[in-house]
Order: C-alpha cells, then structure tokens, then sequence
C-alpha cells in the first residue's frame, strides 16, 4: 500500500504528547481560508511512498519515542492507505518498551469522521477533528481555532489528554524542522506568529525565497 507523504520529522514537540513522530500527509480537499500548510494540498503522486518505507523509518527512531502525530494534508482523504499505516503503527509500537499514543488531525468534523472512517478512528487515540477557521484562531493548546476540539478514544489517549482539552496554547506553539533544501515549520502558529518571525529574520539581514503559506 503506497501513501502520499509530504515529509516526516523527529522529535516533534508542539503538536501532542511529549516527544513524537511527525508525519504529514499529502493531499487535502478541504481548503480552509487561512491554511499555513498550502504545500500539502495538492494530491501529488510524486510523492507517494510505501507504507512500509515509513515503518522502516519509524523502527529507526531512537527508544524515547511518546507518540507519533499525522497531520497534513488532510490524513482521511487517503482512508485505504491511511488504515494501512495505522496497522503498521500499531504493529511497530507493539515492539517498543514505552506507551505510544496515536494522534491523528482532521480538517473534517467528528460527526463525519464517527460516519465515514470508525475503522481508522478505532485505531487512533485521540483525534483533532474540524476545518481551521480563522475568525476563530487562536485554538486551545495543539489546535489552530477554537472550533477545533481535543477528543481522546481510549484509555491511552484519556490518560494523556483529558488535561489538555481546555488547556490554552502556551508560548511554546512552533518549532523549525529542515530537510537540507527547505526549512519548515512545524505546529500550530497563533494570528501573527508567522508575520513576527519573518519582521525578526528580516532585522537580522534573512527572508525566505518563498514562503508556502502566503502560496496564492
Ligand atoms: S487546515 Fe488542514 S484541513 Fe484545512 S486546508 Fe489546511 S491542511 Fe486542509
């Protein structure tokens, strides 16, 4: 089973439990106004992968791994592939010695995930469902507008969020990844985040060549 990945990354920190993997999809139908992750919309086959090319990555992480977040893209607009890496993630975790929990995101509802995908919401621990809606940023700690709710699925996932549904964002919402040709954000910017880092690069004579979350 081949899944379309727009990139992966270790550790992240800002988007769920402890230290995680992060895994991005590819694709997404959904097109909020105000999205900051415009690179992944387009369904590029180019960047389809195999689903055990990202198991094999995850085997290589080192053993303080807490959980592993998929975001994107819009992650349940590939279901088929999406049920395939939820089965190798489980079938990895299983090897590890510390509890991993699943976090998926969502740019659809509850409702229609509960309708749709109560395979893939059956293996996750916690989901982020809803649109991103600017008028409603910033959302509560993880979460990008306050529409969008924390909702844990098992005890795993109980255990770790139930304390973090209400929770404000704190000032730790964004960390920098890089791939050698391009940096990235990752997280969950607040209104204007983006713009003050760019003012304090520019004051120190730096500027991005593009920048994929002003892309028209
Ligand atoms: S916020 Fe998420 S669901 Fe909305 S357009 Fe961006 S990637 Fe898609």
């Amino acid at each position: 089973m081949r899944i379309r990945i727009n990139r992966v990354h270790y550790p992240v920190v800002v988007l769920g439990y402890g230290r995680r993997a992060g895994l991005w999809v590819q694709g997404c139908g959904i097109g909020c106004a105000g999205c900051v992750s415009r690179d992944t919309w387009a369904a590029d086959p180019a960047t389809e992968v195999e689903v055990a090319a990202v198991a094999d990555w995850l085997a290589g992480l080192p053993d303080d791994v807490d959980g592993v977040t998929i975001s994107g893209g819009e992650p349940f607009d590939q279901p088929a592939a999406l049920l395939a890496l939820l089965g190798a993630l489980h079938a990895w975790r299983a090897t590890r010695d510390r509890p991993i929990d699943l976090l998926a995101y969502s740019g659809r509802s509850m409702a229609a995930l509960r309708a749709r995908f109560g395979e893939q919401l059956a293996r996750l621990d916690a989901v982020i469902p809803g649109p991103f809606v600017a008028a409603e940023a910033p959302g509560n700690k993880w979460r990008g507008s306050a529409n969008q709710e924390l909702i844990p699925l098992t005890p795993l996932g109980h255990e770790r969020y139930d304390a973090e549904v209400d929770r404000p964002a704190g000032q730790t919402r964004m960390q920098l990844g890089s791939d050698g040709d391009r940096i990235y954000h990752i997280g969950v910017p607040a209104p204007g985040d983006l713009a003050a880092l760019e003012a304090a690069m520019a004051r120190r004579g730096l500027g991005y060549a593009e920048a994929s979350w002003r892309s028209k």
